[in-house]
């Protein structure tokens, strides 16, 4: 059966986030569309989210519920590890995560590796709300392949965030087994990784492989759920692993002003509904 736009003119982006579900957002204006050397482009303005990024078709970002996913993807890791001094986000190519990042003092130094330029360079056009922390002194922006710079890495971190779009063919070694044993090597003693790992209705196997994956490499791993209204179904999971700590603690404050974490979400994240417990056995 076709279902016919109520206006000739309204133009739509439709994200295909299983073989059988999309979600379509109204679309007023193309701001960029091109084909970066490793992937489809895309940011357009929506009237009902603002401005969004889409790579390969999948939503990335939008203005409007990014804070949700940005800073669970970084205070969970930064408020339950002692402290903080050196992060590196994998990915992340917009800037959110960073941004949440360096809203911690304690935090040093923090690398942003990101293997497509253009992610950048789109992020700095159209997203200065995501993309300001890119020139804090703090921050070194790298565009290169995180497989390759955690394969020869030589420095410590104490946090390393995976903020890395599906597990599909460039970021597809980001799911497994071999990347978390270089990122274990990377971490120092009080060592955290997080993970975005996908939603349990439309990904189930991403959830548990990742999940699975993590537990081969780290002493403690855990998976905390959150709201993120874009990503298919909005019910999205964190995989986060350490040497030791447990994750679920609450060690530091959070910044000033969040507006989905606090320290109340940052435990009650942990509480998995008995059909999340179940997949994960
Ligand atoms: N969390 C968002 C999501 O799930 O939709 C992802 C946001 S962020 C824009 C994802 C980034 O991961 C992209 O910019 C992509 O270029 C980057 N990426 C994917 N594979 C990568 C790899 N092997 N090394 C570095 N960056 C990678």
């Amino acid at each position: 059966m076709e279902v016919r736009p109520k206006r000739l003119n309204e133009m739509w982006l439709f994200e295909e986030q299983t073989h059988n579900m999309k979600l379509g957002l109204r679309m007023t204006q193309v701001l960029r569309n091109i084909k970066s050397q490793y992937q489809d482009l895309l940011v357009v303005e929506t009237p009902e989210y603002g401005k969004a990024m889409v790579l390969d078709g999948a939503i990335q970002v939008t203005e409007r519920d990014e804070f949700c996913y940005h800073e669970m993807m970084s205070h969970l890791a930064l408020c339950s590890h002692p402290n903080p001094e050196k992060v590196l986000i994998v990915g992340g190519g917009d800037g959110g995560t960073l941004r949440e990042v360096l809203r911690h003092d304690a935090v040093k130094e923090a690398y942003l590796v990101d293997i497509d330029e253009e992610v950048i360079r789109a992020a700095r056009d159209f997203f200065p709300t995501l993309s300001c922390a890119m020139d804090d002194p703090r921050a070194r922006v790298l565009p290169m392949d995180a497989l390759k710079f955690i394969e020869d890495n030589k420095e410590t971190f104490d946090v390393v965030i995976v903020d890395s779009t599906d597990p599909v063919e460039f970021a597809a070694g980001l799911f497994e087994a071999p990347f978390y044993a270089n990122v274990h090597r990377s971490l120092r003693e009080d060592g955290f990784i997080v993970c975005q790992t996908e939603s349990p209705f439309s990904d189930p196997h991403v959830v548990t492989g990742a999940y699975e994956a993590l537990k081969q490499v780290f002493k403690v791993v855990k998976l905390a759920v959150g709201f993120m209204p874009t990503y298919p179904t909005g019910f999205w999971t964190y995989g986060i692993g350490t040497k030791g700590l447990d994750p679920a603690e609450v060690r530091r404050p959070a910044p000033e002003g969040t507006r989905y974490y606090s320290h109340d979400i940052h435990r009650a994240a942990f509480v998995l509904p008995p059909f999340l417990k179940a997949m994960l056995g």
